[in-house]
């Protein structure tokens, strides 16, 4: 057969297949297929997507840390500095970590680089959301904050990188002085009875509205030196804010809300 001959053979031959598909009568009724319970829980949604709805947990209204403790002594008050409906990182006094613990959760935050940072790389308006704090110090899943706007450093440890893990998609950073958000879908990491993983952490994270981590699976905790593994097994953990060691001007925070998700959502 000549070349040209080949194509209309081969289209007549997958038209004909999808004839004999499509004059097979389907087994059942359209509504074997229809479902009707469980009814998806009505929530009042807010009046725009940072704005928390109506079953939100409210982790920074703007007034108060009352919500928050320091994660090297959690029976003392996150000393953080408030004011101006933000609060901003107070490094002499280490991270902060939410008093409640969460399983799998839907996050909002907002976070802003000071305008005039100084510093480079991971030294310039460096923080961090541990969305799973298992002990104190930086122990727990980072995903990172940092001033991402034509501050070059290693790309699995810039903003939107899951640090050390996974490089965010794309780079949507805003200039410093301006406000960023993180909507975030954590999947808590399940153990089995031996203290094995059963089913390892996963993340989703939209920065600026962008998506830079789309269903990322991840190795284990977040390690400064070497390869993340899962080594202890846990349960629900607080959220925990970093206070980044380096010398750069501290980073703010706003308007932090959470909606737990159900288990069977894992
Ligand atoms: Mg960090």
């Amino acid at each position: 057969m000549k070349p040209h001959l080949l194509l209309p053979v081969l289209l007549a031959g997958t038209f004909g297949a999808a004839q004999a598909q499509q004059t097979t009568p389907p087994a059942g009724k359209p509504e074997d297929t229809e479902v009707y319970k469980p009814v998806p829980p009505v929530v009042a949604p807010g009046k725009t997507s940072a704005d928390p709805p109506a079953d939100a947990i409210i982790l920074f209204d703007g007034k108060n840390l009352d919500q928050w403790v320091s994660t090297e002594n959690r029976d003392a008050p996150a000393k953080w500095t408030v004011g101006g409906g933000a609060f901003t990182v107070k490094k002499d006094q280490g991270n902060i970590e939410t008093k409640r613990s969460f399983g799998s959760y839907q996050l909002h935050l907002e976070w802003r680089v000071p305008a005039g940072i100084s510093g480079t790389g991971q030294g310039r308006g460096n923080s961090g959301i541990f969305l799973a704090s298992i002990g104190k110090g930086d122990l727990g899943y980072e995903l990172q904050i940092l001033d991402a706007y034509q501050n070059p450093t290693y790309v699995n440890g810039m903003a939107g990188s899951i640090y050390k893990q996974t490089a965010p998609l794309a780079n949507p950073a805003r200039k410093p002085g301006e406000w960023q958000t993180y909507d975030v879908v954590w999947t808590a990491p399940t153990f089995t009875a031996a203290g094995g993983v059963g089913t390892p952490a996963r993340v989703t994270v939209f920065f600026n509205g962008m998506l830079v981590q789309n269903n990322t699976v991840l190795t284990g905790p977040t390690r400064y030196i070497g390869k993340a593994t899962y080594e202890q097994a846990h349960g629900p953990a607080p959220i925990k804010l970093q206070a980044h060691g380096d010398k750069s001007e501290p980073l703010s925070f706003r308007n932090i809300w959470l909606r737990e998700l159900p288990a069977a959502a894992q």
